[in-house]
Order: structure tokens, then sequence, then C-alpha cells
């Protein structure tokens, strides 16, 4: 498939403006400006874009919801605190292609009305925000950021927002909090962002690459974009492929492609030509699929059908050699570290999961065990603030539907499966 988020990022310029110009960059910008605000969003919403930060809510739909809120000012914020573990997908394009990713806020924030932006990018990527800093000065400086964007009498103002390293500030109402100068935690929604966000003002949260999808639909149109990829969530999709692989990686395919292409097409097969075992499709929150659903179609329509969802489209896969009572118990570890602590299901629940996961990983595991890991995982799900307690149980819930095997057989013999256990 022809690359349109990641074009050009082979050139060692390509986080240049003059580079993103050269081939055709800033061109939707100017198209836009030819549209009423009104119509991008119907552009927006007749191509099917979905949001690819995780949830996969319609982007049109939310963009809807601000628009007709009457409230002034309206704020455009950038998520960029890429920090679930197996997810990298954004990165090439902050660090490589960050034009794309302004001139995408730049026609958001127009179709939005919005006249202030933020990118909230992880605490992690220095490099990212160096670029993006750079990237920002020379749009100010070609006159597609500021008082005047492009001649076209729009104002439009972007900087970036660093996070700290917290990983529920990706989820929207935490960054929010974090933006506005407080400790990250989530809010109880309704009211949601778009009426009631930054600064108790409209706010529309979108993802980088959602962002970065922006110009596309704009310069093809949403007939001609919606035929890339499955008709019921279309359009080009980053995966990133890690663990046993032989050429991990970030991916630009179309979205809808059958796992099996990517792990064996893309990222060349299982390591060493070893067997695969399991596959996480979606960031470590997503649940864990076995070998027999590689034919899947890697979209929010179809995993969900086999007890797994797109997330990220993180892909992570394990080969024979993997204990995977080790790899839960390290998720577990993930997410009682993370958790913000607000709701107490989360805050209790992880760290009790994770410390019956790890004794049976040293090999103390009891009888029951399995048991109470479902009973607690089932005590979280459902009853928490924000989607970190749901993610952590599922994570719970899936290796145990899958590989109940392989948890029964560390307790009974205390030791692992896997040849790394
Ligand atoms: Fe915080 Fe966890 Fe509750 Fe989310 S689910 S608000 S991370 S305690």
């Amino acid at each position: 498939m022809e690359r349109f988020l990641l074009k050009n990022i082979d050139s060692p310029d390509s986080a240049g403006i003059g580079e993103y110009l050269r081939t055709g960059g800033y061109a939707s910008l100017k198209k836009a400006f030819g549209m009423e605000p009104a119509d991008i969003i119907a552009e927006v919403k007749a191509a099917g874009l979905r949001g690819r930060g995780g949830a996969g809510f319609p982007t049109g739909m939310k963009w809807d919801f601000a628009s007709r809120d009457p409230k002034f000012p309206k704020y455009l914020i950038c998520n960029a605190d890429e920090g679930e573990p197996g997810t990298f997908k954004d990165r090439p394009i902050l660090e490589k292609n960050p034009h794309l990713l302004i001139e995408g806020m730049v026609i958001s924030a127009y179709a939005l009305k919005s006249e202030r932006g933020y990118i909230y990018l992880r605490g992690e990527y220095p490099h990212a925000r160096a670029v993006l800093d750079k990237a920002i000065a020379e749009a100010y400086e070609a006159g597609f950021l500021g008082g005047d964007v492009a001649g076209s009498g729009f104002r439009f103002d972007l900087s970036v927002h660093q996070g700290a390293g917290a990983y529920i500030c990706g989820e929207e109402t935490a960054l929010i909090d974090s933006i506005e100068g407080r400790r990250g935690q989530p809010r109880i929604k309704p009211p949601f962002p778009v009426n009631v966000g930054a600064w108790g003002k409209p706010t529309v949260v979108n993802n980088v690459e959602t962002l970065a999808n922006i110009p596309l639909i704009v310069s093809m149109g949403a007939g001609r974009y919606s035929e890339i990829g499955n008709p019921e969530c279309p359009g080009p999709k980053l995966f990133s492929v890690s663990c046993c692989v032989e050429r991990p990686g970030v991916y630009e395919l179309p979205m809808g492609i059958p796992l099996r292409e990517i792990i064996y097409e893309h990222a060349g097969g299982v390591r060493g030509g070893r067997e695969l075992k399991a596959v996480i499709p979606g960031g470590i929150s997503t649940p864990v699929l076995t070998p027999d659903v590689l034919d899947c179609p890697m979209d929010f329509v179809n995993l969900p059908k086999r007890g797994s969802m797109l997330g990220s489209g993180a892909v992570m896969v394990f080969d024979d050699t993997v204990c995977l009572v080790r790899v839960c118990w390290r998720a577990m570890r993930f997410f009682e570290h993370e958790s913000c602590g607000k709701c107490t299901p989360c805050r209790e629940g992880t760290g009790w999961m994770r410390n019956i996961l790890e004794r049976m990983e040293g090999g103390f595991g009891r009888d029951g065990d399995i048991e109470l890991l479902q009973d607690i995982a089932r005590s979280i799900m459902g009853k928490t603030f924000c989607p970190l307690g749901d993610g952590a149980a599922g994570v719970v819930l899936g290796f145990l539907r899958n590989f109940s095997d392989e948890f029964m057989y560390h307790i009974t013999n205390k030791k692992c499966l896997a040849e790394s256990g």
C-alpha cells in the first residue's frame, strides 16, 4: 500500500518544512480554507475516520458535538502521550513527519473554530520535543500558524505541553487536568470534554495518528479515503509490531488487514522460525489471543468479535519460549504502578492481582489462585472511573480464558511450561 502517514520519512530531511512543502505539504490546508468549517466536519464524518488512540470513537461525531456547543473559546488538544507498553506508532510522525501533524491540527482547528491548540507529549519523548518545537517555529515563520494562517484571516496558536511520565495522563480528562496544571487524574464523565473540557470550555482531544489523517481526507475526499481498508472503519493504520518477530517496527497498512499478514509478511514472521504461541493485538491493555485467530481482520469491528480490541494497533508477538504467567505478572506490575489511585477497585485490585501473579510466577502459587484472580478481575471490571481498571482486569481474564493450562501448570509444578520460564 502507498504510504500516506509515513510518506518520505526515509529522507534525512523529512522533519523539515522544506521537504514537507516539496512533497505537497500544506496543500490540504489551503484547500480546507476554501471550504466551510461545517463541510470539513461533514467530510470527516463521511470518511468514517475513527480515533486511532484506542477507543475508536468516530472523529467527525466528536467534532460535531464540540462545534455545536456555543461556548468559546474552544480548545484542540493532540494526545501525544504515547505510553501504552508495546505502542510506538505515533513516534515516527512526531519525530519524522511533524508538519503532517501540524497541518492536521490547523485544519481541525479551523473546522472546530478553535484558536488554541496543545500537543500533550509523552514525557519520555525528548527527541520528539525538540523536533516538534523546531517544526512549530518553522510553521510560525512560514505563516501556517499565528494570527493570519496562510492569509486566511484565521488565527491558530500551537505549543507543546510535555507530560512527566504518568501513563494515566493519556486518558483525555487526566490529560486536561495536567494541562491545567493539576495532578493528572481522570474526571467523571459526563460531562464530556467536548462540552466541558480544558478550563471548562469545549475541548476536542484527538490522537496524533487521528489528526495526521485529516490532511489526507481533505486532499482525497471522503469517497476515495473510505476505499482504503475496511469500509466499516476505513483508512490507513499504523501498527507497531514488537517482541518475538524478525522485523519489529512501525508499519503503515490498510485498516482491516489480517493479523497473519502483519506478522508473517511485514514483520518477517516469528523470530528464528519458532512456533507462535500468543498475540496481544492492540497494546498491553487488550486481551491476548491464540494463534487460531490469525486471519482476523485488524480493525475496530472484527477484533471485539474474537474477544479482544484493536486498541492502539500495537501487535505484541510471543513465541513458545515465552512464559505467559510472567508476561501477565509484568503487565500487572505496570498497571499497579500507573493506577492513579482515585478509585478503590483499581487502586487495590491491581496490586492484589500483581501479588497473586508474582507468587505464581515464583513457584508459590496456591490451589484456588486462578479462581481468585478471576474474582478480583470481575470485581474491577465496569466499576472504575476510567478504562485503566477495565484494561487491567481484561488482561488477566484474557490470559486465563485462553491459557489457563499454563497458569495451572505453574501452580501444580511450581515451574514454567515455557523454556524461558
Ligand atoms: Fe485511577 Fe485506576 Fe480509577 Fe482510572 S481506574 S481513575 S487509573 S484508580
